[in-house]
């Protein structure tokens, strides 16, 4: 079952002002706090977030993302011409050109 994250609007309970929930994905989202009965808003993980942006709009916008390949090696999956695709935590060179990004 996948796992929900809630906050409370109001004043946080023992469960914390932000926690867990496991539902089904037919529960209905829930606005009352299991613990407390205060009033909770579902909020969005952030893996969510992240995935609500191809890595072309993100490129579009300008924003440089990293995504870890292995030990101290980093894919720019929104390389732009003439930034290294690959960036290694020991060579400066691969590292992007946030300068230029910046002109940009
Ligand atoms: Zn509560």
């Amino acid at each position: 079952m996948p796992i929900y994250e809630y906050e409370h609007i109001e004043k946080p309970c023992n469960m914390g002002k932000i926690f867990e929930i496991k539902q089904s994905i037919n529960d209905k989202p829930l606005s009352k706090c299991p613990e407390c009965n205060g009033p909770i808003l579902k909020i969005m993980s952030l893996g969510n977030i992240s995935t609500t942006k191809s890595n072309s709009e993100l490129r579009d916008l300008g924003f440089t993302k990293l995504v870890k390949r292995d030990d101290g090696v980093y894919e720019n999956v929104t390389a732009r011409n003439g930034d290294s695709r690959y960036m290694l935590r020991d060579k400066p060179e691969t590292i992007p050109n946030l300068k230029k990004t910046i002109a940009d």
